[in-house]
């Protein structure tokens, strides 16, 4: 046996927006090959740039309310008055194959995913250095209203007042730091002893010999 059996890893990676957690994610896909995101469904409107199977799956209100009827959905939540949900089959088939997936989903998300998938999930949020610094990415991001900047640290602080839902907590101060953190938190969590679905099998051969 070259490797031990093992379920796949459901890394969640939370943040009020803003933190940096786009950005991590996408580090930490390309240094991590065994690593998928999840795809959600939303009923949000496709930003310029976002391509339909890639970004987000974009449904109608409609056509997501008949996922969630079907059961299609691992978990599902409304975010600034649009659904997002994450499919259940391409989840359930990466962990029991052995591949780790990583979510980007708001703080209800993550709870629901914990009930679900008990065994299966990580849960990591990442925390601004200070409000204040938060409050400069924000409006570094876009040319935004000042109304638009005072909503979206209300729901920044939303997302932060869920800390403590998470199995581990990191200040993004230095992304290649945070980066770094993540990955040791992943490669940890691979080799628990729940998640070595093959351990028994691999552990009665080397008694035997
Ligand atoms: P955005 O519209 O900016 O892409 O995402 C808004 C928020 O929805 C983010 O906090 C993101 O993490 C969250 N989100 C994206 N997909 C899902 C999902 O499938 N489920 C849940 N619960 N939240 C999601």
């Amino acid at each position: 046996m070259d490797s031990i059996p093992r379920r796949g890893v459901c890394l969640v990676l939370a943040s009020a927006p803003g933190v940096g957690k786009t950005s991590v994610s996408r580090a930490l896909l390309e240094m991590e090959p065994n690593l998928s995101l999840s795809i959600s469904a939303t009923t949000r409107a496709r930003r310029p740039g976002e391509i339909d199977g890639v970004h987000y799956f974009f449904r109608t209100q409609p056509e997501f309310d008949a996922m969630v009827e079907r059961g299609e959905l691992l978990e599902y939540a409304r975010f600034l008055d649009r659904s997002y949900g994450t499919p259940r089959a391409p989840v359930e088939e990466a962990l029991a194959a052995g591949r780790d997936v990583l979510f980007d989903i708001e703080w209800q998300g993550h709870l629901q995913l914990r009930q679900k998938l008990p065994a299966d999930v990580v849960g990591i949020h990442l925390l601004p250095p200070s409000l204040a610094e938060l409050e400069r990415r924000l409006r570094g991001r876009a040319q935004e209203s000042e109304a638009e900047i005072a909503r979206r640290l209300d729901v920044a602080r939303a997302e932060i007042a869920h800390w403590s839902d998470f199995d581990h907590v990191l200040v993004n101060r230095a992304f290649d730091r945070t980066v770094a953190e993540v990955r040791s938190i992943l490669h940890a969590a691979r080799s628990a002893r729940t998640r070595q679905s093959g351990l028994p099998d691999f552990v009665a051969a080397l008694l035997k010999d």
